[in-house]
């Protein structure tokens, strides 16, 4: 395992800084407004236990969009994969996260890919539960677990500030349902409810570090050797996030990184070295893509510094 000091890591992050304020902090979901723009922290937690950290990990942020990844594993653990592909696709949309526009304009009309938010409402319609209530509580456990056992909390304000401005996502869900994507046993309200509610689930850079540890291990937890998630389920999870998982510069991403992950509109990024390290980061400046700058500039400095492309 190559070594990073912490010193070395301190380093690479005061590097990434300059990028810190360089973009806007999202503001369609209005209390993300608030969130700090030009702040910058990783963690990084290895498979054998050693954690390193630099930066402003102690900023409390939404897991948003990185909870998809998470909602899609629980989904193929309680239908399958056969049940859960038969609503979504498996490709790269090249559209925005929140586009509806091939919705309507390729059969049969299911959405292109999970991570993109159609996808992703669908797949939390496909959570097993009696209730938005119950279901939210099987994700908050579910996520819990993959992360180590640490409480986890919702962010309620950021829950009511996105549920009482969500017209475009209520509209796909809309959408969707008039296309029976939702089947007619789904109410679309509650499953919006259940959708906020996982984005709205609060982390530190230590949490997503730990989740992607997990990932990084297959699905077994390298600290206490519980199978947490099939390993079949977590290489279709991995898959996506190399193709769709940080929206539009995926392939960007792909070529100057080279490693799996998910971000998120709160300036999160959750990534992976296989086998190796589990990677939490946060820099609410995003570009125009919806992706950290300094968080990106600072995964890339990294990957190319220390070898980590997958390919
Ligand atoms: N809750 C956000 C939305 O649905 C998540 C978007 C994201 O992080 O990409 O718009």
């Amino acid at each position: 395992m190559a070594e990073i000091t912490p010193e070395q890591l301190q380093t690479w992050l005061n590097h990434s800084r300059k990028y810190a304020a360089a973009g806007e902090v999202a503001s369609y979901i209005p209390e993300l407004r608030h969130a700090p723009r030009d702040a910058l922290g990783i963690t990084l937690i290895g498979c054998d236990g050693r954690s390193i950290t630099a930066g402003d990990c102690s900023v409390p942020f939404t897991l948003q969009s990185i909870s998809k990844v998470f909602t899609l594993l629980l989904a193929l653990i309680d239908n399958g994969e056969a049940a859960v592909f038969a609503k979504v696709g498996m490709e790269p949309s090249g559209d925005d996260y929140n586009s509806m526009l091939k919705l309507e304009l390729v059969e049969p009309g299911i959405p292109f890919n999970p991570l993109i938010n159609a996808g992703a409402i669908t797949i939390t319609s496909l959570i097993h539960g009696p209730s938005p209530a119950e279901k939210t509580k099987r994700i908050m456990q579910f996520f819990q677990e993959i992360a180590g056992n640490a409480p986890l909390r919702i962010n309620e304000a950021v829950y009511h500030s996105e549920a009482e401005t969500a017209h475009r996502n209520r509209s796909l869900a809309y959408f969707l349902k008039d296309n029976a994507v939702l089947g007619d046993d789904i109410d679309v309200e509650d499953v919006l409810e259940t959708y906020f509610n996982q984005c709205a689930i609060e982390v530190h850079c230590s949490t997503l570090a730990r989740m992607a540890l997990v990932l990084a291990n297959n699905g077994v937890d390298p600290h206490n050797g519980r199978t947490l998630i099939p390993r079949r389920y977590v290489q279709i999870a991995k898959t996506f996030m190399v193709t769709c998982g940080m929206y539009n510069a995926s392939g960007q991403f792909a070529i100057r990184a080279g490693i799996a992950a998910k971000s998120g509109v709160s300036g999160g990024i959750l990534a992976l070295v296989p086998q190796r390290w589990g990677i939490g980061v946060i820099g609410p400046s995003l570009d125009r893509k919806g992706n950290s700058i300094a968080g990106i500039h600072l995964l890339e400095t990294m990957s190319a510094a220390l070898d980590w492309s997958l390919f």
